[in-house]
């Protein structure tokens, strides 16, 4: 697409902040409605026959609207540059994005009545790109995934607002509650035999997810521990080893929304109490055995997360401890369907989830399997 194609920004400073005042005002009404008219996601209990002691809960986050975690977070965003002054009636929106978020994004923008443009890289699902099309958004495609951030960058320095994801996320967040997702979690968990997890799992892409929990964990004075899942070699891992915030990852990974080239400036390690990380095949063979389990599917980062939840039950049970083990089915995995869900594309790419998936049905393959 032309740079041209995309729509003029308006000035950057308001010949009229009354009227800006007033328009925040309605903008923020519109935010609270939406709020108001959704419910919260469902926590899925896994009983599995291998480990008679753990019981495993999985987040629903792929039956927001916009169909990911993401949702959460492009309504913190769009509130948090709201509230300093940043965002306009009539201004551009635009945010580098692997493209989860770019869709809750375009959702919110549209809600606001403001132009959307989300920077992509070029192979990103054809699915997701077409998400955010029937949303009303437009997308920029570049090439070089590294080149998100700079061509943001360059479409703010036109007048559009930067929602800035990966900056941002990890702040946008109210950590203390305001319904983030670990106080939803916990809620949830309080009538269940184990209500303080032994451990949550999540990825990491902008951060923000493991940065939210890790905090309200210490915020709310539990002992749940908290375990980063990460495609092997991702940056995050890298990172969170020496405290290093230049690591680099030393593998490209094909889960889309974790497993990052660079540590990100959200990327808090402090918080976090253990990584594991998990090859491709395994966690696409975890994504197709997920859709056996729950009769749905669910995209990459889903079976990377899963993949590091059986690796902690296997620890707890052979220390002879039980507990409960919580983590994030992240996305649909429709969005996957011309790719991981893709037996040939993944062919083309080397990649055989079979033998994982056989690896897996020792966990799984025995009656007494129950999802509640
Ligand atoms: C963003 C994303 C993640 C990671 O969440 P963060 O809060 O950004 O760290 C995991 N899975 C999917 C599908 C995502 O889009």
């Amino acid at each position: 697409m032309s740079r041209s194609c995309f729509p003029d920004a308006p000035r950057a400073v308001s010949p009229d902040p009354a009227a800006d005042r007033q328009w925040t005002r309605r903008a923020l009404a519109i935010l609270e409605q939406e709020a108001m008219r959704s419910a919260d996601t469902h926590l899925l209990r896994l009983d599995l026959p291998a480990f008679p002691g753990v019981t495993m809960y999985l987040k629903d986050e792929a039956a927001h609207p916009t169909g990911s975690l993401k949702h959460r977070l492009a309504r913190s965003l769009f509130l948090y540059a709201l509230c300093n002054g940043r965002l306009r009636e009539g201004q551009v929106v635009v945010d580098a994005s692997s493209g989860s978020t770019a869709i809750s994004e375009a959702w919110f923008a549209r809600q606001l009545g403001l132009p959307f443009v989300a920077v992509m890289p070029a192979c990103t699902s054809p699915r997701k790109i077409a998400d955010v099309q029937a949303l009303g958004g437009a997308c920029d495609l570049v090439d070089e995934p590294s080149q998100v951030h700079a061509r943001a960058a360059w479409h703010a320095s036109r007048g559009a607002c930067h929602l800035d994801q990966f900056n941002l996320a990890e702040r946008a967040t109210d950590w203390r509650g305001n319904n983030n997702i670990a106080e939803s979690i916990l809620h949830q968990m309080t009538r269940e035999p184990y209500p303080e997890p032994a451990w949550i799992v999540c990825g990491a892409g902008t951060g923000g997810t493991s940065a939210t929990i890790g905090r309200y964990l210490r915020y709310r004075g539990l002992s749940t521990q908290l375990c980063v899942a990460e495609p092997a070699g991702g940056a995050f891992a890298h990172g969170w080893r020496l405290r290093d915030p230049e690591a680099r990852a030393s593998q490209p990974s094909l889960i889309e929304g974790i497993g990052r080239p660079r540590v990100e400036p959200g990327f808090v390690f402090d918080v976090v109490d253990h990584v594991i990380e998990v090859e491709d095949e395994q966690s696409i063979a975890a994504a197709w055995l997920l859709e056996e389990l729950l009769g749905r599917r669910y995209g990459g980062s889903s079976g990377t997360n899963f993949i590091a939840c059986l690796r902690l039950a296997e620890t707890l049970r052979d220390r002879g401890l039980g507990g409960s083990i919580v983590t994030l089915l992240c996305d649909r995995g429709s969005r996957y369907e011309q790719t991981l869900f893709d037996a040939g594309w993944l062919r083309a790419r080397g990649i055989d989830p079979e033998p994982g998936q056989r690896a897996l049905a020792r966990y799984v393959a025995t009656p007494g399997l129950r999802m509640v």
